[in-house]
């Protein structure tokens, strides 16, 4: 069986306080915060989803925001870098636009493209890129200058040949090419679609604030995520049971570089419990937690989508 994922479906990370979370990706960044729910393993937490106006795959970033946790440390077996792509052009704003935010900002090369780098509040590595616009707008950021999605994502693997196998022989990407100590990978979707695998030697990252969980790569549906499953079995990665995530159904595995990789289907989608023009208002639970709704928004620091 032939397996090719069409790129990204989300990316979710740790930080610290939610409320400066919401700011950052919001005020700053232009991205809508298209899911206000909590952790369905660990419900005392938020989970916060953001993405372009429908968070659609390969826009989609996520987080736990853990307000008492440590400071994680980026390294191996972790995503290092998500890139956010943004329209031919529109750099230089953004350059001007972070830096007003009083946001640290660094220019360098890659690929002959052209990247800014920089972190958000709780030291989570961010970068852009310009890429074809994709037809995402933001009420924040003048019109034709929005972020698109994902550009992609720079792994760090602890075994970075097996990582590129992976990505290219498991997965059905594209291998593009060696740039320096990166390896390039390409998929098909317009956006979400470059993925980067470092070959330099890290120490093993720690989990902790400021640091990436997982990447998840796309699913079509139930019945391709099932193939999905059976491809990576087959291929000697455990994964997980079919975790339903409400706005998506999950598998996970570790892969042999160290980092935790999940396969995500693109429907149902953000809109399957609230309207769309309603995104991210109010505290969503999945209907097995509902019981507990009063206890557990009792435990939440309350936050909003300013909109
Ligand atoms: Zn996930």
């Amino acid at each position: 069986m032939k397996k090719k994922t069409a790129g990204i479906h989300h990316i979710t990370a740790i930080v610290e306080n939610p409320k400066e979370n919401i700011s950052f990706y919001l005020e700053v960044l232009g991205l809508r915060l298209v899911k206000k729910t909590v952790n369905f393993d660990d419900p005392g937490t938020y989970h916060l989803y953001f993405g372009d106006s429908e968070g659609s795959p390969g826009t989609i970033m996520t987080f736990f925001p853990w307000n008492q946790a440590r400071r994680g440390r980026t390294g191996s077996g972790q995503v290092d870098t998500t890139v956010f792509a943004v329209p031919l052009g529109s750099l230089a704003f953004w350059k001007e636009r972070l830096t007003a935010f009083g946001v640290k900002v660094e220019q360098f090369g890659r690929y002959n493209e052209a990247y800014l780098r920089f972190q958000d509040p709780h030291g989570l590595h961010l970068e852009l890129t310009e890429r074809p616009p994709a037809g995402n707008s933001s009420s924040r950021v003048p019109e034709g200058y929005a972020i698109q999605g994902f550009a992609g994502a720079v792994l760090n693997s602890g075994a970075p040949h097996q990582t590129a196998d992976l990505l290219g022989q498991v997965m059905g990407m594209k291998y593009v090419g060696q740039e320096g100590t990166y390896l390039r990978f390409k998929t098909e979707a317009s956006v979400g679609n470059t993925i980067e695998v470092s070959t330099a030697p890290f120490p093993r990252g720690e989990l902790g604030t400021g640091t990436v969980h997982h990447i998840a790569f796309r699913a079509q549906d139930d019945e391709d995520q099932l193939e999905w499953q059976q491809h990576m079995t087959s291929h000697g990665y455990a994964t997980t049971e079919v975790k339903d995530r409400d706005y998506f159904k999950a598998i996970y595995f570790r892969e042999r570089g160290g980092l935790l990789f999940e396969i995500a289907t693109d429907p149902p989608g953000f809109t399957r419990d609230e309207p769309f023009d309603q995104l991210g208002q109010e505290l969503k639970l999945p209907v097995w937690l509902e019981p507990r709704r009063e206890q557990i928004e009792a435990s939440l620091e309350p936050v909003h989508a300013l909109e």
